[in-house]
């Protein structure tokens, strides 16, 4: 069975990257009948940021792509938060140790920053492995009896994996096919902490082993680990899971990459919307902006894949259905702003008149604007102009709200001498209609204008201008209807008073 796990770093609000992550391994795992799990990796005690976790959870809770377990839905490898998970992993560090493949060091960080020092002086770089291990303080230097001593003398050490020294060693990553790496340019890397804490290398291997993950899809960024995880599978005997990464989100510019922003400003987003803020930026979410979740997700499909065909409007679903991480590109893909508001447009769009109502109906009340019965009717002739929400309100605020002010430049083209004849002239007509359907007004006027040959500008454009306050809004005749007779008429007379 397919499992996948989105396994973020509580360390800050969750990036667009991050979030295009989790819905990657998301469509995987639905695509596949499989499970897509949430961990969360905080053993990095220093960079944990109070509050990220559950501001991850609420993200993706928005997005409406649920995890099958994770914190808060317990499954067969629970915990799935790493802090408590803290005993499980010392024991695989010292299995390492017993079959050779990691050892205990005992070098301080000032001894490690002198021999870095050292070789700089020289020009070359410190690189502790097989080159300088021998020289250095740790088990394969020291005896068994000394290594012991130090141990329960209380000295500081970490546990490092002793990277083998010359080997081709064969990789394999679902989007990237095949890459050789030279190990003897790896590093040892440190496994287990001296705060008695396992390394995200260490614990991610063991966790993702445990908890059965069949394929580790995430970022590029960590693609230059996938040499050490290969080895640390290959060192316990286990199995590796597959690997695919995604390529890196690039700014809008192609210019470097798109970057997350410090963790340090958090509760009020979902996710940052903009590319590295100024510091001390509030920077807004895509939820806060007013994005719909089924936009944000259709966007985020986008980044680093594509269907092969042109169809761009993909549903949650559709993308389940269609994903393929084979269709996963290399390249960087480019975070781009105006796509993002296009696909929002595109989704405002989809929504059927009575929800968009009652959102709008939810806008107004904030704005202590009373909602009439005819939202519907309101925001269906609105939205074709509409990006977001707001755009409603902004396009609309007219019918809520009689204008006490006309747009001056308009006014001067449209009010001529012969304007309040002819408005009067509407007034009348408009009194004589009983239904008042924009149908109906439309035949009376514009028959009485076609039978006088009074010209349409001359009464179409002082009409909206009494209606509507500005040049803008949809069809006049709509909006009479919508207005209704009094107020049509108040609006009118009170323009030309
Ligand atoms: N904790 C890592 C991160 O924050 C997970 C990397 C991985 O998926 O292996 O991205």
């Amino acid at each position: 069975k397919v499992r996948v796990r989105f396994a973020p770093s509580p360390t800050g609000p969750l990036h667009i990257g991050g979030v295009r992550t989790a819905l990657f391994n998301y469509l995987f795992a639905k695509k596949h009948g499989g499970d897509f799990l949430l961990r969360i990796e905080d053993t990095d005690q220093n960079r944990y940021v109070e509050g990220a976790e559950a501001y991850i959870i609420e993200a993706l809770n928005w997005l409406k792509i649920p995890y099958n377990e994770g914190p808060g839905k317990e499954g067969n490898c629970g915990p799935y938060r790493q802090s408590e998970r803290k005993h499980i992993y010392r024991k695989y560090a010292d299995d390492l140790i017993e079959s050779g493949n990691a050892y205990y060091a005992f070098d301080t960080a000032e001894e490690l920053d002198a021999h870095r020092k050292d070789h700089e002086e020289k020009g070359k770089t410190f690189i502790y492995n097989w080159h300088n291990r021998q020289k250095l303080k740790n088990s394969l230097t020291l005896s068994k009896e000394e290594t012991q001593k130090k141990i329960d003398a209380g000295e500081e050490f970490v546990i490092r994996f002793k990277s083998p020294e010359k080997e081709n060693l064969h990789l394999n990553d679902i989007i990237r096919g095949e890459m050789h790496v030279d190990t003897s340019i790896l590093d040892d890397k440190v496994l287990f902490k001296s705060d008695g804490m396992p390394t995200y290398h260490l614990a991610n291997i063991v966790d993702d082993h445990l908890m059965e993950i069949t394929h580790v899809i995430r970022g590029e960024e960590w693609l230059p680990s996938l040499a050490l995880h290969i080895l640390l599978y290959r060192a316990f005997g286990w199995t590796a899971p597959q690997f695919a990464h995604l390529p890196l989100i690039l700014k809008p510019t192609g210019n470097g990459k798109l970057s997350k922003r410090d963790g340090d400003k958090m509760g009020f987003p979902v996710f940052p919307l903009q590319w590295q803020p100024a510091e001390g930026e509030m920077f807004s979410g895509y939820r806060e902006d007013g994005y719909l979740p089924e936009a944000v997700i259709n966007m985020l499909a986008f980044l680093g894949w594509n269907p092969g065909t042109e169809q761009e409007i993909f549903s949650l679903k559709d993308l389940v259905n269609t994903f393929e991480l084979e269709r996963v590109h290399k390249a960087g893909a480019k975070f781009d702003p105006e796509k993002t508001k296009w696909f929002q447009h595109q989704y405002l769009q989809k929504m059927d008149n009575s929800a968009l109502a009652s959102q709008f109906a939810d806008l107004l009340k904030n704005k202590n604007i009373e909602a009439s019965q005819n939202l519907e009717s309101i925001v269906s002739l609105l939205k074709e102009r509409a990006t977001f929400m707001e755009d409603l309100w902004e396009q609309g605020s007219f019918f809520f709200e009689t204008p006490n002010s006309y747009d001056p430049k308009a006014a001067e083209k449209a009010f001529k001498d012969e304007t309040s004849i002819l408005l009067n002239e509407v007034v009348s007509i408009l009194n004589e209609i009983d239904d008042f359907s924009a149908a109906t007004i439309s035949e009376k006027i514009k028959g009485w204008i076609t039978s006088e040959n009074i010209g349409f500008g001359k009464v179409m454009m002082p009409l909206r201008l009494a209606l509507v306050g500005e040049m803008k809004g949809p069809d006049v005749f709509d909006i009479l209807s919508i207005l209704g007779k009094k107020e049509s008429i108040f609006r009118i007379e009170r323009a030309i008073a």
